[in-house]
């Protein structure tokens, strides 16, 4: 079934204080589609005068809403979700056009997750008890978690809708008042959900303005009236984010790049088909679905006694992907999300290629077929080397694999943990010390073990080392959107 592209408006404004309005100074940029290198629609280049009317918006809503109970707030975020689900087609595609990623993803699984994260704020904060204990016969030791007030929120274009959720989500139920900054490349799904939600909330709750880094999300993250930032985007922008928060000493969250290494021992190869087919798809399609998500296991490591059988088998299986139309459910790899990017993956192939990597598949853009011939495909790129290259340590976030072979336990080791980041893992393994001894020496926040790539709500989600700190997702994702109040009561 081919899902069908999205209609847009010629141009849409920023959401402040519960209306769309026009950016103060009167600026738009163009949003094209990588899909076809096609206008989507103009947005507004916001500055600081718009940034700081949206922070004043919300600062007016904080003590109202941090006011409401739990109850209230989950039932709002109830509501969000039931309009995002019944509207699940729509958002798909409009992060499709965006994006470029292929559909079965948006539908399948970003937006149905985006659903299941405002469900799973909404439930968690109802289900928290407090706590209070008598110091001694006179007197009482309350503790109350308070919403710490106006969070701003600045995310990335790799998952419009799911980092928008994972955010907005908690924010809301720990009862505070929000200023998202979406990508520049990927604003639309953002509008789309005001238009279907704003009323839903009161003025000021949740306002979303749009526009570049260095124009609206510096005054956003630098502003002394808001009191948390939450980002997710490349570690050098992180670095950025840290010092303009630290003027205000405001707390920051962290969720930034990775170059997650996948490891396969050898015992992945015996005598069962069914787990080898397992094992073919975790080391290739996770790594191909357009290559643009922080925890793309991007390098594959491999035992070096089954290295020849286990990579012609991924090498086969990649040739197979099926690449261009992304409204095509059956489509594996669509898009990647800009020109931009198109350029810089295609950078590393020329730098892979000069420290000396073989090439075992692609290595050069792809070309789509009819309306999407003007878009910006890459075609899925293995590439054989050694972990010290450029490729293996570098963030890509393209559809190229980094290909080596390890000896023994302590050399997949000693791969795995030597790089800057430490977001994801995967193991795969059918011996039993190894399932548990080698996720454990791995450093980084999450290790999938047989198999990748998912992303319950429940499950704390993070970085280690560049990767960022705090965790998202998870009951411990409130405390990032709290104080703790201590009150000692004596009677
Ligand atoms: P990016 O850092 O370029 O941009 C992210 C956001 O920051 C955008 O909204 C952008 O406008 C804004 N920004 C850029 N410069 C800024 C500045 N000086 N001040 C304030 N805001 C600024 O990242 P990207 O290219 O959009 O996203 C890809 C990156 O995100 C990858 O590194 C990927 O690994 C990472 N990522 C991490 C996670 C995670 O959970 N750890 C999830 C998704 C993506």
């Amino acid at each position: 079934m081919n899902h069908t592209k999205p209609k847009f408006k010629e141009k849409y404004g920023n959401f402040i204080n519960g209306e769309f309005v026009d950016p103060i100074g009167g600026q738009y940029f163009e949003n094209t589609s990588p899909t076809n290198n096609q206008l989507i629609a103009k947005y507004p280049r916001s500055q600081k005068e718009d940034v700081e009317k949206a922070i004043d918006a919300a600062n007016a809503a904080k003590v109202a809403w941090g006011n409401t109970s739990a109850a209230h707030r989950a039932s709002i975020l109830q509501k969000i979700a039931d309009v995002i689900e019944e509207n699940l087609n729509e958002f798909a595609a409009i992060d499709t056009y965006d994006n470029g990623k292929a559909i079965r993803e948006t539908v399948n699984a970003d937006i149905p997750l985006a659903v299941d994260h405002f469900r799973y704020f909404a439930s968690v904060i109802r289900a928290e008890e407090g706590s209070a204990t008598e110091l001694n016969e006179n007197t009482l030791s309350l503790i109350i978690k308070e919403p710490l007030g106006v969070v701003a929120q600045i995310i990335p274009w790799n998952f419009p809708m799911l980092m928008l959720a994972w955010k907005v989500a908690p924010a809301l139920a720990s009862g505070n008042c929000v200023v998202l900054k979406p990508a520049e490349q990927t604003p639309s799904s953002a509008t789309f959900l005001m238009e279907k939600i704003g009323h839903l909330l009161p003025p000021g709750v949740l306002n979303v303005i749009h526009g570049f880094g260095p124009e609206a999300g510096k005054p956003l993250a630098s502003s002394s009236k808001v009191n948390k930032v939450a980002f997710t985007g490349e570690t050098t922008t992180g670095q950025l984010i840290m010092q303009y928060a630290s003027k205000n000493l405001n707390p920051v969250t962290m969720e930034l790049g990775g170059k997650s290494p996948n490891v396969f021992f050898n015992s992945v190869m015996d005598h069962d088909d069914e787990f080898l087919d397992k094992c073919i798809e975790g080391a290739v399609l996770f790594a191909f679905n357009q290559g643009e998500v922080c925890t793309c296991p991007s390098r594959l490591l491999v035992q070096e006694d089954i290295y020849d059988k286990f990579m012609e088998r991924v090498v086969e299986r990649t040739k197979a992907i099926i690449q261009g139309d992304p409204f095509d459910i059956n489509t594996q790899i669509g898009a990647q999300a800009s020109h931009d990017q198109y350029e810089k993956i295609l950078s590393y192939m020329d730098i892979g290629k000069e420290e000396g990597a073989k090439v075992l598949c692609g290595g050069e853009a792809f070309k789509a077929s009819g309306e999407y011939a003007d878009g910006f495909y890459i075609q899925p790129t293995i590439l054989e080397g050694h972990n010290k290259m450029r490729v293996f340590q570098e963030e890509i976030f393209g559809p190229v694999l980094a290909v080596c072979k390890f000896k023994d336990e302590a050399e997949a080791l000693e791969i795995a943990n030597d790089t800057l980041y430490g977001l994801g893992a995967g193991v795969w393994t059918r011996d039993a010390h190894q399932l548990y001894q080698i996720p454990r020496a791995i450093k980084a926040g999450r290790v999938w073990v047989n198999c990748y790539h998912d992303y319950p709500a429940h499950a704390p989600f993070g970085g280690y080392k560049k990767s960022g700190f705090g965790r998202e997702n998870h009951l411990m994702m409130l405390n990032h959107y709290r104080q703790a109040k201590n009150m000692l009561i004596s009677y």
